[in-house]
């Protein structure tokens, strides 16, 4: 397998945005997240505003931004540590000081307290989280404000303070004879520091895509039913593999009165679904799996447990990007390996495998559509302004917020597994 380099050998044929040929300061100015495979998601309230990129860094050569971005690394020493998330363009994981999923560099950045600024090459609620967990006087920096995530979008606040006001008033009368709370509120990481926030006031807790077992365990004991957002998938996922029905499973739909279910279903619910999704994980499909199959007999097929259940289901194996990159490092050589996950992630595994096989089984390049708005110029602005004494793109999380949502960052840390 060859990387791919989307900025520069995506054509149109392979690719399912023309736009991605384009620089993201074309295009950061437009409503709608940019190409890639969320585009089609309409934003909604309260997502975060495009985020522009100064004249003189637009349209640098390659060359140019990578010797820049060097020597303002160099001038700045441990007064920055540059995070860079698996799904980041090669060309800015190139300047991280560590690389790894959301939560490893919210904890990465533990691990260097001295740095006055933490340089989060991510999206928008990855850079709240690392505020939340980082020193009051540390700055952490998203390079380009437009850089949300479609899935987190997907919840708002207002939307899930009426759902859970919706659903106190139906669980009113339930008899509370067994000591455990009517629903227990879960938020995915992928979520904003106002939901994480909601979470550690009303009892509820933070999962990630490792823990999200361990944490529904934790929300077992403690409630009759868990309200689980933004992800269905992973949450349905999740509570499948631990035995719940699926018909006790309903989907809660932001835009209906009672999520569009009755009463019954609710009552009966052992997980309550957030409508909402990850549209580069939405994207893979069973067909794929059967033709990596017919194609590559002997194939091992992992997926993201943010793909849909049928998908999930029919796969090897599903985990974390951690779980996926150990069953990379453990193939023997001469494995074939389809993984249904980012590409950009992909491609970096098939790079630093070469006597493996390893394939994204979507054949269509269609990256993280917000991750995908880092570029290099944005990088080296952040960190010319830094050595010039300047803290553009700062994420500053209220200290009320920071603090519920650490209630429930903290739950989740102390959770074990049963
Ligand atoms: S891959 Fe999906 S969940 Fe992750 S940042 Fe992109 S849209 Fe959000």
């Amino acid at each position: 397998m060859t990387s791919v380099n989307l900025t520069i050998t995506a054509r149109p044929s392979e690719a399912c945005d023309t736009d991605l040929a384009k620089d993201p300061w074309e295009f950061a100015a437009l409503a709608g997240y940019g190409p890639g495979a969320s585009s089609a998601d309409p934003i909604p309230r309260g997502a975060v505003r495009p985020g522009g990129l100064p004249p003189e860094y637009q349209g640098v050569p390659d060359a140019e931004l990578h010797a820049r971005i060097q020597a303002a690394k160099t001038a700045l020493g441990d007064r920055v540590v540059v995070l860079g998330h698996f799904y980041q363009r090669d060309e800015v994981v190139a300047h991280a000081d560590f690389v790894g999923d959301s939560y490893q560099l919210a904890q990465a950045a533990l691990t260097r307290p001295d740095a006055e600024a933490i340089v989060f090459c991510g999206v928008h609620f990855m850079a709240e989280t690392a505020d939340i967990l980082s020193a009051p006087e540390q700055k952490v920096l998203l390079p380009n404000l437009a850089a949300g995530c479609s899935m987190a979008d997907m919840a708002d606040s207002d939307s899930v303070e009426d759902c859970w006001e919706q659903l106190e008033e139906l669980f009113a009368g339930e008899a509370a004879g067994d000591g455990l709370a009517p629903v227990i509120p879960v938020t995915y990481m992928n979520s904003s520091a106002a939901l994480k926030a909601f979470c550690g006031r009303h009892g509820g807790i933070v999962c990630t895509s490792s823990n999200a077992k361990t944490v529904l365990e934790w929300a077992f004991a403690r409630g009759r039913r868990v309200l689980f957002f933004p992800d269905q998938h992973l949450g349905r996922n999740t509570a499948k593999a631990m035995g719940v029905p699926l018909e006790q499973m309903p989907m809660w739909n932001p835009r209906q009165p009672l999520g569009g279910n009755t009463p019954e279903a609710l009552r009966e619910s052992r997980v309550i679904l957030w409508h909402g999704f990850c549209s580069v994980h939405k994207r893979f499909t069973v067909e794929q799996i059967d033709r990596a199959r017919a194609e590559y007999p002997g194939v091992k097929v992992i997926v993201h447990p943010e793909c849909p259940m049928p998908v999930v289901d029919a796969a090897d194996a599903s985990g974390s990007t951690d779980v996926i990159r150990k069953a990379v490092d453990a193939a023997a050589p001469g494995d074939v390996l389809a993984i249904g996950t980012e590409i950009n992630l992909v491609n970096r595994l098939a790079a630093e495998n070469p006597d493996k096989t390893i394939f994204c089984l979507d054949p269509v390049i269609c990256p993280c559509s917000t991750m995908y708005r880092i570029h290099p110029g944005y990088l080296a602005w952040c960190l010319e302004s830094l050595v010039a004494g300047e803290a553009p793109n700062r994420i500053l999380v209220d200290a009320r917020t920071a603090s519920d949502a650490r209630v429930a960052l903290e739950r989740m840390l102390q959770a074990r597994p049963s």
